[in-house]
């Protein structure tokens, strides 16, 4: 990652690898991620926090009381310090909301030495509607997300594609701000910008390398140094390159994806994804994996975002035994997240996938259960999910899918155990009831200040 140039205040996301699994032409991963991936030991595959988690203290720390919560408060982890991004509750200010209407500009530019290839309402069919639904169904249409693009043809830049500098990994300064300035100039007669929530810029398909060979998209979220444009700084813009084309002709049903990815920084959300591709999460959610069939976000996320009610979530703070039934993410209503917190940072998600709603690719329904970190910064697994059948290779054989963790929910009959912190945790899937809930029973307790 490349952020020397900037202060931590510039909350700057970047997709800085290709994240496209591709069994059949691995050498084309493995040419460009050769120069960010540090070789590391793999952890082991234990249901448990990973071996990243805190140095266990001698008694259980305090948990978080943010009142604004509620009876949910111990299990609102609190942000974590120092982050480029947290998974702590509430998202800092700076971000677009992410519940209600959002309204979202949209904008299609080349360059005048790589000009616009095929329309422009054709590169903004690529992801509408697509993105809106995507939304729609995630958030239980709690996130209304409306797309305007006033202008309908290609917006010429004033120079060339190659002065701007741009390449994975990009900092905001100088060539994405010479960008975004000069986006403002010239749109500006056409759009008032301070009538949107956030900006997408799609940049015409054929400028910078084949997503295959190197992920541009990238999103500058919460960027308050941003040029200034009617009056507000464009601090939320996601930009899209390329198409994450796979070869597997997906590309017109799935291509839209790294839109929602990139708009879920502008929203607040960490990358899931690390060095080492998706295995801190796999494809249980966008943040994670963006290429190939389509996924959902994981609970904690969803919670996060403000697309739950407070009757959709559970926590688990007190030693003792509670049994609840969950939902699965792809369906409307029922309790969708019960967590378990073992410290102000940190604490285990429990929730329910199965293959709908957007969750296409799931080949094992089950109960999920992931540990959540939010002193983790984005990019360096702040949620890890726990692999049922360590080991495994997997159930699926999906593209793009990360094979060992599409099996890591648990059924009917199986349990999980892990503990940190001094608090045990067991979760028991007890069986998946006629309307289709999972029911669990939850044990929390005292576990002796080890990790279990
Ligand atoms: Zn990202």
């Amino acid at each position: 990652m490349k952020h020397s140039s900037e202060t931590t205040r510039h909350r700057t996301r970047h997709r800085t690898r290709p994240r496209i699994r591709r069994p059949r032409r691995g050498s084309v991963f493995a040419a460009t991620a050769v120069l960010t991936v540090t070789v590391a030991a793999a952890p082991v595959a234990v249901p448990g926090p990973p071996p990243a988690a805190p140095a266990p203290p001698v008694r259980a720390p305090a948990l978080p009381a943010n009142p604004a919560y509620g009876a949910l408060a111990p299990c609102a982890l609190i942000p974590g310090e120092g982050l480029q991004m947290t998974e702590g509750l509430p998202t800092g200010p700076g971000y677009a909301p992410s519940a209600g209407t959002v309204k979202a500009l949209t904008l299609m530019i080349d360059f005048p030495d790589i000009k616009g290839r095929g329309t422009a309402r054709k590169r903004y069919a690529e992801f509408f509607p697509q993105t809106s639904r995507w939304f729609k169904r995630s958030s239980y249409g709690r996130l209304k997300y409306r797309s305007t693009a006033p202008i309908k043809h290609w917006l010429r830049m004033p120079h060339s594609f190659r002065s701007y500098g741009i390449k994975r990994g990009s900092p905001f300064e100088p060539g994405y701000r010479r960008l975004v300035a000069d986006i403002a100039k010239v749109a500006g007669p056409k759009v008032d910008f301070s009538r949107y929530d956030l900006v997408n810029v799609l940049v015409t398909p054929n400028a910078g390398p084949p997503a295959a060979r190197a992920v541009l998209s990238v999103t500058y979220s919460g960027n308050q140094r941003a040029p200034v444009a009617d009056g507000v700084p464009l601090a939320n813009v996601s930009f899209v390159y390329s198409r994450q084309d796979d070869g597997s002709g997906t590309l017109s049903k799935t291509g839209y994806r790294v839109l929602p990815h990139e708009n879920g920084h502008v929203f607040g959300l960490p990358d899931l994804y690390t060095r080492r591709g998706g295995e801190s999460a796999g494809h249980w959610d966008i943040m994670s994996e963006d290429w190939g069939a389509g996924n959902d976000l994981l609970a904690w996320h969803k919670w996060k975002l403000g697309w739950l009610g407070a009757g959709q979530v559970d926590c688990v703070a007190r030693p003792g035994i509670t049994r609840r039934a969950l939902r699965p993410l792809g369906r409307a209503g029922g309790t969708k997240l019960i967590f378990v917190p073992v410290s102000k940072y940190a604490g285990y998600a429990v929730e329910a996938r199965t293959n709908e709603g957007n969750d296409e690719a799931v080949c094992k329904p089950g109960v999920l259960v992931s540990w959540v970190d939010t002193q983790v910064d984005s990019g360096r697994g702040p949620i890890t999910v726990v692999d049922s059948t360590p080991g495994s290779g997997g159930c699926t054989d999906e593209r793009n899918v990360h094979p060992g963790l599409s099996d890591a929910a648990f059924t009917p009959g199986e349990t999980f155990t892990g503990g940190a912190l001094g608090t045990g945790v067991r979760v028991r899937v007890t069986e998946r009831d006629s309307r289709g809930d999972y029911r669990v029973e939850i044990t929390r307790y005292a576990s002796g200040g080890g990790r279990g």
